[in-house]
């Protein structure tokens, strides 16, 4: 049979803006070639705003069958730092990301920049200016006034060469002088207002070295990076559509490649921070363990706390592509892990809060064997044996002893089912000197469908065996802000006064033999309790260390309403 070419990108069903904008391209010429590229500054780690981009830019890139560019953005020589590239790269790899051979930076660009910007001079269209930065504020204007003409304006072509290469040889201090676009200082866009274009930095880049001390800034580089590498959609967030005359206006002057600037919304997300400077500043002050902590909304974070790189490119698929700005709610994100790991996480059972149960009619060192199904729903995923002797372990708040009538977990003289084992009665409380329960005695039956008192048993719940069960540290995460928008600050204070203070809780908890030998970065579905992931750096084979990815339900409103 004839393969079936894959179908057209532009007849599948709802198409987001961008998707239209390439589709209207391509039905007027077919040879249109989709080319993206992610731009990262390297001045910190990615977070999820940036996998946002990052899918986007793959994904359309592999939709029409183009290509996709990593290119670093490393005009800034003072803040980026290998450290950075260094993660990025790995991340974006792990996102599902391929550049295949195409990965860039900026500063390999430098030259051509360079030579760029003399062209402009020679054709009268940049100029050295030689007023300090605070003089280039005042003389900017306003959004409602517009700037006045710098007095170097109207230096000659041959002056502005001189000095454009003696900045470059060194000649004058960091801030003495600019190279600026000559375009309309009167523009209703303050963009336009003679930018600068090269700054005077005595500084050490992470890949040139020392082989320069000007350095281009971002909008003069950007869309002439984009023009270099053949870049045909550069795709950008919101706040550069005021900088797009500019983007436009550098590629136009120098008569080269072209490509379309297209902007759409960034991506916010309710109880969350997205800022790098915030994010650095959670880490400074150690408000968080580190750029990798499971509570941070970067891709490290959310790698450690259990998410998958399916997970995120299904949420980013879910959210679709906005042009305008709004919040996200975090319960989407979690949701896309809910669903993944419903799918593919094998079941286990683990006790957060240990209250043990003797079971009187089990005699000791005569334990029974159970099978449990590692997944209801994938039997081919097998069954593991799991021992269960005269004691075991149920979670605390599974009893009650004052308890409601519709509490269908135990009570005293009530009854439950312990899964996939049997039912137990519970016939007696044993407390201790405080008057605390301290363990219950129980009647089990290994009949999981038995009556008792002539009823059906409604509850199920979750046990570990005592004997063989071993202790774990776990740590029961919740978001790191209690507040929605915790970049609104409370009046005199700062966005770390939303922090949550419970965002972070651990418990040692008893779990059954078989999650002891879990893998770092293995994920399991702790039956009623949870997600739970093998912490990649702390967990050591016998004493594992497990992190909670995300509760199995959304418990957020609930758990706050308790407080
Ligand atoms: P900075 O303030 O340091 O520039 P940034 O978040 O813009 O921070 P970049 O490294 O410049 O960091 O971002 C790389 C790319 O990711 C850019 O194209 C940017 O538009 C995009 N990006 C950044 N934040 C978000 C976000 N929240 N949602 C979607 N895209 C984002
Ligand atoms: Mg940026």
């Amino acid at each position: 049979m004839p393969a079936v070419p894959p179908a057209d990108p532009a007849s599948r069903p709802s198409r987001n803006f961008i998707q239209q904008i390439i589709d209207a391209d391509r039905a007027k010429n077919p040879q249109v070639v989709v080319h993206t590229r992610f731009p990262p500054e390297p001045n910190g780690y990615l977070h999820i705003g940036h996998a946002k981009s990052i899918c986007l830019n793959f994904g359309l890139a592999k939709e029409y069958d183009g290509k996709f560019n990593l290119r670093f953005d490393d005009t800034n020589p003072a803040k980026e730092e290998q450290e950075y590239v260094d993660s990025i790269i790995d991340d974006v790899r792990w996102l599902g990301g391929d550049w295949e051979d195409r990965l860039f930076f900026a500063s390999d660009y430098f030259d051509q920049l360079y030579d760029w910007a003399v062209k402009l001079i020679e054709d009268g269209k940049a100029y050295v200016c030689d007023l300090t930065a605070e003089e280039m504020r005042e003389y900017r204007g306003t959004l409602t006034e517009p700037g006045k003409n710098s007095p170097n304006r109207d230096r000659s072509v041959e002056e502005n060469l001189d000095l454009f290469a003696r900045m470059k040889a060194g000649e004058f201090a960091d801030g003495s002088r600019t190279l600026r676009a000559k375009i309309d200082m009167a523009s209703p866009n303050v963009n336009m207002r003679d930018p600068v274009m090269y700054r005077v930095k005595h500084a050490h880049h992470h890949r040139t070295g020392d082989k320069w001390c000007i350095y281009p800034s971002y909008d003069y580089t950007h869309g002439q990076s984009d023009s270099i590498e053949g870049i045909t959609y550069s795709i950008c967030t919101l706040e550069f559509e005021n900088h797009r005359p500019l983007y436009d206006w550098c590629l136009d002057q120098l008569e080269i490649h072209h490509p379309r600037q297209i902007e759409f919304a960034r991506l916010n997300l309710s109880y969350a921070v997205m800022s790098k400077r915030k994010l650095l500043q959670l880490v400074q002050e150690k408000h968080v363990a580190g750029w990798d902590d499971p509570r941070m909304l970067t891709i490290r974070g959310l790698r450690r706390r259990g998410y998958t790189p399916e997970a995120m490119r299904a949420f980013c698929e879910r959210i679709g592509v906005a042009k305008f700005n709004s919040t996200i709610d975090m319960a989407w994100l979690e949701d896309a892990i809910r669903d993944d790991l419903n799918d593919r996480a094998e079941r286990r059972m683990a006790v957060l809060r240990p209250l043990r149960v003797v079971l009187t009619n089990v005699r000791a060192g005569e334990p029974l064997e159970i099978h449990i199904p590692n997944h209801p729903q994938k039997l081919e995923l097998g069954r593991r044996d799991v021992a269960l002797s005269r004691e075991i372990f149920i979670e605390e708040d599974d009893f009650m002893e004052e308890a409601p009538k519709d509490f269908f977990r135990l009570k005293p003289g009530g009854a439950v089912r312990l899964r996939g084992a049997g039912i137990i009665v519970c016939k007696n409380v044993v407390k201790d000197k405080a008057g605390n329960v301290a363990q219950l005695e129980c009647e089990f039956n290994p009949d999981t469908t038995a009556l008792v008192d002539g009823k059906k048993v409604k509850g199920t719940i979750h046990w570990v065996d005592a004997a063989t069960s071993v202790t774990a540290t776990v740590r029961l995460y919740d978001h790191l802000f209690a507040t929605e928008n915790p970049d609104t600050a409370p009046e005199g204070g700062t966005f770390l006064d939303n922090l949550n203070p419970k965002s972070l809780e651990v418990v040692t908890a008893r779990i059954e033999p078989a999650l002891a030998e879990a893998k770092p970065g293995e994920s399991f579905q702790w039956e009623r309790v949870g997600y739970f992931v093998a912490d990649a750096v702390d967990s050591k084979p016998g004493a594992p260390v497990f992190n909670r990815t995300v509760t199995l339900r959304d418990t957020w409103g609930k758990e706050q309403a308790k407080q």
